[in-house]
């Protein structure tokens, strides 16, 4: 009796070997280890898994210091202790080398959620210059479950993908916030449980989710990028999150929408959804014509003309435009490619644009004169040094644009510490070589926002900021810019206000202006009439990799805030093709605007192969009638997949050789819900024969191409 009595008086006064502190919710029970500070469970509590592989120890935090080899960690510290203070737990360790530095970690429950949240700070001696700072790190056992095949993991990646099986697929990815990470959460799951980790940063400070292969597990991880500007304290300016998953309403088993549901709730609490879609249209934010029924036609003004050689396709644009509108039955959006003086992607010397000012004035006009809209993308904030490119579908091009680059761009460029420009690409591959102009200079206000009024006063109606994907770009360490090296929120607010000065200016001059990036952001969400969207590919970027499959968690967390169009990349085919009719048919069930890529081929829309045609056309009969209003400003639910047979497809890789072999179903289709309650299912049959399945109590048999919408009572 005696012996115990000291023993819980020991326990409380002094971390012994082995014990734990612990924090736990309804779905939770963590604990981490007193002496070492670091987490040793991760239980789900209605399945009793341990998340945690056990042959391997994570750190609890790492701290990268600018010009240091290899960062601090709670692995190396000269004392480290996990303890309990009141609600919280508390992680301290102390440091002497390479700086003498003390670092506070502290996790909580938030009331009233299932959220474990945390937050880290560090105070230093001397100051020191924090280059990256990894908070939080967890590694999960492979396989999560019994079933390899049955795990994924959820990335936040453009609009969103899932690695199916991480212990066969390489893991081992980085996706930068703002950038190609659209929003700021990751999860891994098999269908009896899901884990999930996210920041909750409403100031878009840089920061890197992480996944990679770490001995026998899997790491999961959130990198936060510093400015390096020289601190004596520093603490996260907001919280990560750590939960246990529920199955989303009406289903029975853990998908990816799970994870989506629970940020959500989060989200649409933050300052960029302030307004929904319906009441930015209703208010005039977002012009009524991205609502209104209309194909996004990508055409290039050069290109392969009727008789198989290379010529100038300006003159032609309307009588293309017309025969698009008689096969679809809707006015069309015209997607101008190559209308750049010098060569497709050739920036920042764009004018006059190709075939001259008044030539392609006369042709905007009278796009708008028979009621169809106009759209063009800039090339970001690049800057072309060399291009050479020649080959079978385009003439030589020879750029050299690099004395005006070093005269004009150079001292305002993304450079690294020494001030150095970073040069990237190769003449003769992809848009050449080029560097790109630091976002808080004032040269790169004097390119986008004049190059997008020059295109307004074209007659250009939407302008897309292409090329800086999801608003992120690289790291500026320039020391003599007007911003701190590094990250931190300079970088995302600095696009910001570009971004939101080309777009009211584009109103002020006409309200029916709208303005587009290359894959979508949560954080310029306000900023955005329509976003460019790659729902509809798999196998190629942004969807790209083994065992990589693209799933809509954008559209699923934000549909109804913004809806975003179908891309510069939706194939037609005069032939029977399963890829077009796939392509078509996920803009169609993703909630996009339909879109046909031609650029420079030459095709005729009247001899498109029939199903691909009645798909498009299923499409705007649907947003035109019934399902409207779901496709403009529903919010994505989940829904039990359907029984329909798979469809085997092989997609591929951008290089033309790398095959991805895919299964998917036959009938696509989605689950809408409006504010007011109202839901409704859309379905596309991408199949080469009918389709016969059973939705609810009704049977339907859906043709090749054919589409359908029912409301759910
Ligand atoms: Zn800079």
């Amino acid at each position: 009796m005696k012996s115990c009595l000291l023993m819980l008086l020991l326990s409380a006064t002094t971390a012994m070997a082995g014990q734990v502190v612990s924090l736990e919710n309804e779905l939770l029970l963590v604990e981490w280890d007193a002496e070492r500070g670091t987490l040793v469970s991760l239980r789900d509590k209605a399945t009793g898994r341990e998340w945690l592989e056990p042959a391997v120890v994570t750190p609890a935090y790492t701290i990268q210091l600018v010009d240091e080899k290899t960062p601090v960690s709670s692995a190396n510290a000269t004392a480290i202790s996990a303890r309990r203070q009141e609600a919280a737990v508390l992680v301290e360790g102390t440091h002497d080398k390479p700086a003498a530095i003390a670092v506070t970690c502290r996790f909580w429950l938030e009331k009233g959620s299932t959220l474990l949240l945390g937050r880290i700070a560090i105070r230093s001696k001397m100051p020191c210059r924090i280059a990256e700072v990894r908070f939080p790190l967890v590694t999960l056992r492979l396989p999560f479950g019994s079933n390899n095949e049955e795990d994924r993991v959820l990335w936040p990646e453009c609009d969103g993908t899932l690695l199916r099986n991480p212990s066969v697929n390489r893991p081992d990815r980085q996706f930068r916030y703002p950038g190609v990470a659209s929003m700021q959460m990751m999860a891994a799951f098999d269908p009896v449980a899901g884990l999930y980790l996210a920041a909750r940063d409403r100031e878009a400070h840089t920061k890197t989710f992480c996944t990679r292969r770490s001995g026998k597990g899997l790491e999961l991880s959130i990198a936060h990028l510093l400015p390096q500007s020289p601190v004596s304290q520093w603490e996260l300016a907001y919280d990560v999150a750590l939960a246990g998953l529920r199955p989303s309403p009406g289903l029975k088993k853990i998908t990816w929408e799970a994870a989506a549901d629970l940020y959500r709730e989060w989200a649409v609490r933050q300052p960029w959804c302030r307004q929904t879609m319906a009441q930015r249209v209703a208010a005039g934010d977002i012009p009524k014509w991205i609502t209104e029924p209309t194909l996004v036609f990508t055409y290039s003004l050069r290109g392969e003309m009727q008789d198989g050689k290379l010529g100038d396709r300006l003159p032609l644009v309307v009588e293309q435009t017309e025969r698009w509108r008689q096969v679809v039955g809707a006015p069309i959006t015209s997607l101008i490619m190559s209308w750049e003086k010098l060569d497709t992607w050739v920036t920042p010397d764009y004018f006059p644009p190709f075939g001259g000012e008044s030539k392609f004035t006369a042709m905007t006009r009278e796009l708008h004169a028979r009621g169809h809209r106009t759209m063009v993308y800039l090339s970001g904030l690049h800057w072309t040094l060399h291009k050479d490119m020649a080959g079978p579908d385009r003439p030589h091009v020879l750029v050299d644009q690099e004395a005006d680059f070093n005269r004009l761009g150079r001292a305002s460029a993304i450079s690294d510490a020494k001030g150095d420009a970073v040069i990237s690409g190769k003449p003769d591959k992809g848009v050449g070589q080029i560097a790109t102009i630091c976002a808080s200079t004032a040269l790169a206000r004097e390119i986008l926002a004049g190059t997008s009024l020059r295109c307004q006063q074209l007659g250009i109606d939407c302008v897309q900021v292409d090329q800086i994907v999801g608003g992120g770009m690289k790291e500026c360490l320039h020391p003599r810019h007007d911003h701190p090296p590094g990250g931190g929120t300079w970088c995302s607010q600095a696009l910001y206000r570009l971004f939101e000065d080309i777009r009211k200016t584009g109103k002020a001059r006409d309200p029916n202006f709208a303005f587009s990036i290359e894959e979508p952001g949560e954080f310029y969400l306000p900023l955005l009439d329509t976003y460019h969207a790659r729902d509809l590919h798999q196998g190629r970027w942004p969807r790209s990799g083994a065992g990589v499959l693209g799933v809509p968690l954008f559209t699923h967390v934000y549909h109804d805030y913004v809806a975003g169009y179908g891309s510069e990349g939706c194939y037609v085919s005069e032939r029977p093709n399963r890829l077009a009719l796939y392509q078509i048919g996920m803009n169609l069930t993703c909630g996009k605007m339909p879109s046909v890529a031609i650029w420079g081929r030459w095709c005729e829309p009247e001899k498109v192969d029939a199903p691909q045609r009645r798909l498009l056309k299923a499409h705007l009969d649907l947003w035109r009638g019934p399902a409207g209003e779901f496709l403009n400003f529903g919010r994505r639910v989940a829904s039990p997949e359907l029984d329909v047979p798979p469809l085997e497809m092989t997609f591929t890789e951008k290089d033309g050789k790398t095959r991805r072999p895919l299964s998917v179903p036959s009938v696509l289709h989605s689950t809408w819900k409006l504010a007011d309650g109202r839901a409704g299912t859309i379905f596309a049959c991408v199949y080469d024969k009918p389709v016969e399945f059973t939705f609810g109590k009704e049977k339907l048999t859906l043709q090749p191409g054919e589409a359908a919408f029912r409301k759910c009572e």
